[in-house]
């Protein structure tokens, strides 16, 4: 809901975090932080912290499960109790479980499942701090999980919201300007093949709205790919550093 008296952008056309509309928050990633998974990512994207580790492909369990002729990818997003200013329960809440369906649904596109018929992937991502846009930055980090477990895929899967503050589209909402501003659209892309497998909206745009909301955050989205690319790169210049030793 718009609050019309508390102002999201100053007079300069700046955000409360000093960002411009356009701008991105800060973001790091890194990719093979965990020993004990088969592939995982760690993202930071302004406040949020997030971490996913991927194991499979595996045999399903249980069997019943398994599909014939593909693998089937599960994805838990779990928010962590202490990821929030008021303690959240760790059981699964509704938003959990349909955020864990959202999610994989972003990540299915990019994978070749049809490779490895009756196993199953497995996502775990762990919110451990959030700031809004947890979504996005999940698949960002799920992905180049999926990508460090060397699983083969398409392409990598970048995601980004955009949405409208005090009449303005902006990039990167964070939690503040998300549950103060009117409007949140979320996006994925796989920018290699110019997909999108993911696209929501929660509150109420203009059709123009809506097209600059899309096309802004489609760049953010771009944005972030490159990032996610660095990532995998120094990833291996890690190991290649390792080999020399
Ligand atoms: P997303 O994180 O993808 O933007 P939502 O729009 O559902 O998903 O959530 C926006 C933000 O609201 C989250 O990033 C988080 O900062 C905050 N939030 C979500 N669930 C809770 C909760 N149980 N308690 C407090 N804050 C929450």
């Amino acid at each position: 809901m718009s609050q019309k008296s508390e102002k999201l952008i100053d007079k300069k056309g700046l955000r409360l975090d000093g960002r411009k509309p356009d701008q991105l928050r800060p973001i790091k990633i890194e990719v093979a932080i965990l020993a004990n998974a088969d592939g995982s990512a760690y993202i930071q994207q302004g406040k949020n912290k997030i971490l996913a580790a991927v194991y499979g492909p595996k045999e399903a369990h249980p069997k019943h499960l398994s599909l014939p002729d593909r693998t089937r990818l599960r994805c838990r997003y779990h928010m962590a109790p202490f990821s929030v200013q008021e303690r959240k329960s760790p059981a699964p809440s509704r938003r959990e479980r349909e955020l864990s369906k959202v999610i994989r649904e972003s990540l299915e596109p990019s994978i070749f499942l049809e490779y490895y018929p009756r196993t199953s992937i497995d996502i775990f991502i762990e919110v451990l701090q959030a700031d809004g846009g947890t979504r996005c930055a999940s698949i960002t980090a799920a992905s180049l999980a999926l990508a460090d477990a060397g699983i083969p895929m398409r392409d990598l899967v970048a995601a980004c919201a955009a949405g409208k503050i005090d009449d303005t589209i902006v990039l990167d909402l964070m939690d503040t300007e998300d549950k103060k501003g009117g409007a949140d659209v979320p996006v994925a892309l796989m920018s290699n093949l110019n997909a999108i497998t993911l696209l929501q909206m929660d509150g109420t745009l203009s059709l123009k709205e809506f097209e600059k909301a899309v096309n802004l955050a489609l760049k953010g989205c771009m944005k972030i790919y490159a990032l996610q690319k660095e990532a995998l790169k120094a990833k291996y210049m890690n190991v290649k550093e390792a080999a020399k030793e």
